[in-house]
């Protein structure tokens, strides 16, 4: 927990000016009465040691994505039990000691999608499409539900392979995204199909009956996946609610409190719908 005010608040992306962090994080930040602007800072790559190096001097917190969360969980010095298990970091602080720390709050945020999709987590199947840092995050969550098991479909075997290494009692490996469907009682997108066009990641028929369906990717309307699997009779939502609550856990992190949830969501779900 980091309770001074941080220099700047800040997410490190690149690209990053598709994304809602902002509008939902400043809302949050008017609404608690915080005197900091949350900042979106596209990053390359190669300028994230000097950027990391500038925000640690000044004190800063903040958010991580695509493509840096790797880079930043090796950057940093001390790192929480979750963002350990998934190998990335998505949430930032400098400690008393002028440490970085890096925390997962995606974790966080996957679980209150779980919840909000019904999800049941004892002895839940779960298929899991991808195999990137989101999905990594995703295994981090449900080794923590008793009894499940999930089946990844990975397009590039040797990731595929690397996850099963890192969560060696919880994955098994599919062969196809059918394959890894098969028998499941929730089905997890992890991949970014869906975001830009109308493709799916696995066919609406392939679902089993009664299986949930959680997408990580958001997108006005709704994606496409999760429109026709909600038609076809299954409890289906996207990941605007896995980013609002990495985000409210984030804001809990740099903060000691909790946002106003309300005001948050109701913030992303304007910003979600431009
Ligand atoms: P990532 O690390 O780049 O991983 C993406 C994964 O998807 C990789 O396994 C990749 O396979 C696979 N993939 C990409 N295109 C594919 C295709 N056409 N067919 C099959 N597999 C494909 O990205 P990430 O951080 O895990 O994020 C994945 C998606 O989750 C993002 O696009 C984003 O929309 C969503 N996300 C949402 C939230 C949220 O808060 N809602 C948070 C994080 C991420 P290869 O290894 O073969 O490239």
């Amino acid at each position: 927990m980091n309770t001074p005010l941080p220099g700047r608040l800040v997410l490190l992306g690149h690209p990053v000016s598709h994304s809602l962090s902002p509008a939902f994080q400043n809302a949050a930040l008017r609404a608690a009465g915080i005197p900091l602007v949350y900042e979106a800072l596209d990053v390359p790559p190669e300028a994230l040691p000097g950027v990391l190096r500038a925000l640690v001097a000044d004190r800063c917190a903040g958010n991580v994505t695509i493509p840096h969360k790797g880079a930043v969980y090796r950057a940093c010095d001390d790192r929480s039990p979750l963002a350990e298990r998934a190998g990335a970091v998505n949430t930032f602080w400098i400690d008393a000691a002028g440490k970085l720390v890096g925390d997962n709050t995606d974790v966080a945020g996957i679980e209150a999608l779980a919840d909000a999709v019904g999800v049941s987590r004892t002895s839940a199947q779960v298929a899991l499409l991808g195999s990137g840092g989101s999905a990594s995050a995703v295994c981090a969550a449900i080794e923590r539900w008793p009894g499940a098991r999930v089946r990844v479909f990975a397009r590039t075997p040797a990731r595929g392979a690397a996850l099963a290494e890192r969560f060696p009692s919880l994955v098994h490996l599919a062969e196809s995204a059918a394959d890894a469907v098969s028998g499941a009682t929730v089905v997890i997108n992890a991949t970014p199909i869906g975001m830009r066009h109308d493709d799916l990641p696995v066919a609406i028929d392939a679902l089993p009956r009664d299986a949930r369906v959680m997408d990580l990717v958001y997108r006005p309307g709704e994606t496409r996946w999760v429109r026709e699997a909600r038609a076809a009779g299954h409890a289906a939502l996207d990941g605007i609610e896995m980013l609002l609550h990495q985000g409210a856990a984030a804001f809990e992190r740099w903060f000691g409190r909790a946002p106003d949830l309300a005001v948050m969501r109701d913030a992303l779900v304007r910003a979600a719908a431009r």
